[in-house]
């Protein structure tokens, strides 16, 4: 467990509350992914507002921005997603959403604040080369950090940096851990195509509904019988769609779930196993299965270079005893591997917990502790200056 913060803050308290008010300001008022073009327009306006006019947009709502020596060729990026969900918000809170049904409730509103907060702080210090800050959209849908990449937002980047909000440890805390911290992320799409019929007559029709019924049993020994048990895995269907009245039998079932691994041996036995069970379902019930993999996010994999730097950022802003480990992989999924596949870099994670009545990333009563922006704000300043003056080591 990490110790409490005791210090004073990480950054001046009048910094700190221009960052509060952004982020309230980016929670009242949230954008889906790819719609945040009021959210962009804010950054930019922020960014203008401290003396950053070398800003640019990339895809219809990235916002990129460059401080330092527009000459040197040493680059670094930090980058912040800038995306909602959709959430019908109960916090209560006096900024919550104004929008009914649509969420921060991943942190994505501190993340835009405290990068904002982080250039402020660049503004006055001096480093070598330059400094690519990076507002991304749609890390929730998955495919945000690739618009990014296709419109030009990583090139010429020697390496990159994030980090995320997470109240499952103590604000002052920074957890840093090289290799694999979040899962590769599989969706898959089981279509199963029968004979449609009367309930009362099933010996006139394939049932689609006992088929994918008998698939879903099947697709339980993936996991504990086809994999390393010290390889975490997660195979879990979360949406069915069949049939349309209890008196006919359904002729199409559609499924919907996600694989999660932390190995790349584990993920291969999973899915050709998963391919597998599919064929023999076909055989066995009579009926034909097809099988999809619409999304898929690689693992965030943090290099020795980027996880190295990362952590002296973090012993410099919150002293070594609170840099930690989050421990095993997460099986959650994180777009920002996508950088890691181009680049060097490290994805960290800052500390936020509130209290107990709030609720857990991507819940209705999700909330933070504002106090990790300051934090956020000066590990992101730290890790550039960190990475630019040891360039020539590198
Ligand atoms: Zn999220
Ligand atoms: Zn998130």
């Amino acid at each position: 467990m990490a110790k409490q913060m005791k210090e004073a803050p990480a950054v001046p308290p009048e910094l700190l509350s221009w960052m509060c008010e952004i982020r309230q300001s980016i929670h009242h008022n949230p954008e889906l992914s790819f719609n945040e073009y009021d959210t962009a327009d804010y950054v930019r306006s922020k960014l203008k507002e401290i003396g950053i006019s070398r800003q640019w947009k990339v895809t219809e709502t990235g916002v990129v921005a460059e401080i330092g020596d527009p000459g040197s060729s040493s680059v670094v990026g930090l980058r912040a997603d800038m995306d909602a969900l959709p959430v019908k918000e109960e916090t209560g809170l006096p900024f919550a959403s104004k929008h009914t049904g649509i969420m921060h409730a991943c942190g994505h509103d501190g993340h835009v604040a405290m990068l904002l907060g982080a250039a402020f702080l660049l503004q006055g210090m001096s480093f070598p080369g330059r400094v690519r800050l990076l507002f991304q959209p749609a890390e929730e849908k998955g495919n945000g950090a690739e618009s990014m990449i296709a419109g030009g937002a990583i090139d010429n980047l020697a390496a990159i940096f994030g980090g995320h909000i997470d109240t499952h440890y103590e604000t002052g805390s920074i957890t840093v851990d090289e290799g694999i911290i979040c899962a590769f992320a599989d969706a898959f799409i089981v279509t199963i195509n029968g004979s449609a019929g009367h309930a009362a007559r099933p010996h006139e029709c394939k049932d689609a509904i006992v088929a994918a019924a008998g698939l879903i049993l099947s697709l339980q020994s993936l996991v504990s019988r086809e994999v390393n048990p010290n390889h975490a895995v997660v195979v879990s269907v979360g949406r069915i769609r069949a049939g349309e009245i209890h008196n006919v039998i359904a002729g199409e079932a559609v499924l919907e779930g996600t694989i999660r691994s932390t190995h790349q041996d584990s993920r291969t036995a999973v899915i050709s196993g998963l391919k597998r069970m599919v064929r023999s379902c076909a055989e066995c019930y009579g009926v034909q299965v097809d099988l999809q993999f619409p999304e898929f996010l690689p693992a965030v994999i943090n290099d020795s270079v980027g996880t190295q730097v990362a952590r002296q950022a973090a012993e410099k802003v919150v002293s070594s005893g609170n840099v930690i480990s989050q421990g095993p992989s997460s099986l959650g999924g994180e777009d920002f591997s996508f950088y890691l596949q181009k680049t060097k870099g490290c994805l960290v994670r800052f500390g936020a917990r509130i209290s107990d009545t709030a609720g857990p990333a991507h819940s209705s009563t999700f909330d933070f502790d504002e106090a990790v922006l300051g934090i956020g704000a000066s590990w992101y300043a730290q890790v550039a200056e960190t990475f630019l003056c040891g360039c020539g080591d590198r």
